[in-house]
C-alpha cells in the first residue's frame, strides 16, 4: 500500500535571537533551533510508526510539523501521494485537515472546561461535515462509542470537571475520530494517566490502525509501550531521526549507538544480560550543534570521521536504516 502521510527533509528551524552586541555591530551569523532537520518517515494505513527519544528531541515539534499545526521551514508533506505545498484551493487543504487529526498529552488543556462532552465531540463534526446536519448526533454517538465511552448517553451531557482523565482523554480521542481522519498523531496520550488504565487507551489506538485502517504516528519516551502498540520505531536524536525499522529489531537489536544506549536504559527492554551503555554528558543545545555526527561528543564508539562527517540515514539491513559511520 501507498503511505497516507509522507514526510521528506522536514524542517522545522526557528530563528534564535542575536545578541544585542552582534546586532549593534552588525556581526555575526543568524543562527538557527533547529527543532526538526531534516526529517523523513512515511506512514501506511494500518500501521503505527513510533517516534521515540528523550525529551528535548523534536518529537512533538515533528508532529506538530507533520499537521502544519506549526509551518514548516523546509521539506514536503504529502498526504495521498499529493504534495501538500503543490494543493490550491481551500478543498484539498481542509480535506487534509479533516484527515489529518491529533491526541495530545494532556487531555484537560484539550478540552474547553465549559463545554459538554457532547458539544466538544460535535465542534470538529459540524466544522467538517456541514452538510450532514441530520447525522450529527449519530455521527458524536459513534465516536464516542468508538472512544470506549460507553455508553454514549451516560457521558454525552458531563463536563470536563465531572470526569476522571482516563475518560477525558477517551472524550479527546472521540472528537479526533469524530470526523473519520485516515491519520492520526497521538502525542504521548497516556504519559499522564494512570499506569492503571493505559493499557486501555492504548489498545483503543491500535484498534483504530487495525480495524479503521488509520495510520498513526504515536510518539513517546517509553520504549516499553512503543513496543505494545508501534508496527515500526522512528529513534530520534536532536532534531534528526537516527534509525528507523521493525519494532522488534530496533528493541532487540538496535544498531545505532544512540538507540543502544536508549534500549539499555529502559529498564524493562533489558533481556538477558546486555552490557548497560552510558552516555557522557548532556544533550547538547540544538541552536549550538556538534559537527560532524551530531551524537559525536555523546558516543561511546565515536572514531574521527564522526568529527567532521555527518552521517545520512542508510540502508542497515532488510527495512531498516540507520545514520552512523559504523553502521553498514
Ligand atoms: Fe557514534 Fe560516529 Fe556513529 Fe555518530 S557516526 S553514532 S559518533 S559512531
Ligand atoms: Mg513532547
Amino acid at each position: 500500500t501507498s503511505p497516507v502521510i509522507e514526510v521528506r527533509r522536514l524542517r522545522k528551524w526557528y530563528p534564535v535571537r542575536r545578541s544585542m552586541l552582534s546586532s549593534l555591530l552588525g556581526v555575526g551569523e543568524q543562527r538557527y533551533l533547529r527543532a526538526v532537520d531534516d526529517v523523513s518517515f512515511a506512514v501506511h494505513p494500518g500501521e503505527v510508526l513510533g517516534l521515540a527519544g528523550e525529551s528535548g528531541c523534536g518529537k512533538s515539534t515533528t508532529g506538530m510539523t507533520v499537521l502544519k499545526l506549526h509551518a514548516p521551514s523546509g521539506g514536503e508533506i504529502l498526504f495521498d501521494g499529493a504534495d501538500l505545498a503543490t494543493l490550491t484551493g481551500r478543498g484539498p487543504l481542509r480535506d487534509f485537515r479533516r484527515n489529518a487529526q491529533i491526541v495530545f498529552q494532556n487531555p484537560y488543556e484539550a478540552l474547553n472546561p465549559r463545554f459538554t462532552v457532547l458539544r466538544s465531540v460535535l465542534e470538529p463534526i459540524s466544522i467538517h461535515f456541514p452538510d450532514r446536519r441530520t447525522e450529527y448526533e449519530a455521527l458524536a454517538r459513534l465516536a464516542m462509542e468508538r472512544a470506549g465511552l460507553l455508553p454514549a448517553e451516560n457521558f454525552m451531557h458531563r463536563y470536563p470537571h465531572e470526569m476522571s482523565g482516563g475518560q477525558l482523554q477517551r472524550v479527546a480521542i472521540a472528537r479526533a475520530i469524530a470526523v473519520e481522519p485516515r491519520f492520526l498523531v497521538a502525542d504521548e496520550p497516556v504519559s499522564m494517566l494512570d499506569v492503571s488504565i493505559r493499557a486501555g487507551i492504548l489498545n483503543l489506538l491500535k484498534s483504530f490502525a487495525e480495524t479503521l485502517n488509520m495510520g498513526i504516528l504515536f510518539i513517546s519516551h517509553d520504549l516499553s509501550t512503543m513496543r505494545h502498540i508501534c508496527t515500526r520505531i522512528a529513534v530520534m536524536y536532536l532534531g534528526r531521526i537516527v534509525e528507523i525499522g521493525p519494532t522488534d529489531q530496533i528493541l532487540d537489536d538496535p544498531r545505532h549507538p544512540y538507540s543502544q544506549a536508549l534500549v539499555a536504559a529502559a529498564p524493562v527492554m533489558r533481556r538477558g544480560t546486555r552490557r548497560r551503555i552510558h552516555l557522557e554528558g548532556a544533550v547538547p543545545n540544538p541552536a549550538n550543534l556538534p559537527s560532524g555526527c551530531r551524537f559525536h561528543p555523546r558516543c561511546p564508539k565515536a572514531i574521527d570521521r564522526c568529527r567532521t562527517d555527518d552521517p545520512q540515514l542508510h540502508a542497515a539491513g532488510e527495512r531498516r536504516e540507520a545514520a552512523c559511520h559504523l553502521v553498514a
